[in-house]
């Protein structure tokens, strides 16, 4: 079936859907997320990324990865302004998504009901082991959800924490390789003293 690259109304509501992809830090959440997008560029899909604009490790305007592959992607300050940047889109991906506020889910559900492929990636949980801002909710909507883990630095098992190195207790804190190492969770815990 053809549809027009630039008439969401044309686009069959059976393509939407809501994707997660989540995990620790260093768990190549946004290696997959790009991975994603560009299997749908390939396919000639519109694809539009944003993320939230509190994120400005590397660079403005690009979803960049631990491994400097990038896309480019729009840093936006509420999640309310994916759904006005997203009208004439096929695919969106988001990126950090726990740093948006709680309104993410709906706008995502919106975006997925009007024939969306929506793609998410962000850390399901902080530093304390909480879930992080909209992911958990997020995770409950979503047809598909993938769990990404990274290798923990103790003891080599896979990781699902973001154990903190620093004794900062802000949820927000940038700069992450100095900050944070992924640990499993014995280690992340002190289970095994
Ligand atoms: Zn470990």
């Amino acid at each position: 079936m053809l549809f027009s690259e630039h008439n969401l109304a044309l686009r069959p509501a059976q393509y939407g859907s809501i994707e997660i992809v989540c995990g620790s830090m260093f768990s190549g959440k946004t290696e997959e997320l790009i991975r994603r997008l560009k299997r749908a560029q390939y396919a000639r899909l519109n694809v539009e990324i944003f993320k939230p604009a509190v994120d400005k490790r590397y660079d403005e305007k690009l979803v960049v990865s631990h491994d400097s592959n990038s896309i480019p992607s729009t840093p936006v300050d509420h999640s309310s302004a994916i759904l006005l940047l997203s009208s004439s889109t096929q695919v969106v991906g988001i990126d950090e998504a726990q740093f948006f506020d709680d309104g993410l889910t709906e706008v995502c559900v919106k975006l997925a009901n009007s024939g969306i492929w929506v793609i998410v990636a962000g850390l399901d949980m902080d530093f304390q082991g909480q879930p992080f801002g909209p992911i958990p909710n997020l995770m409950a909507v979503a047809e598909h959800v993938t769990k990404v883990h990274a290798v923990c630095i103790q003891c080599g098992a896979p990781a699902n924490y973001s154990y903190r190195l620093t004794k900062d207790t802000e949820t927000v804190l940038l700069g992450e390789k100095e900050a944070y190492e992924p640990r499993c969770r014995p280690c992340y815990f002190g289970l095994n003293k």
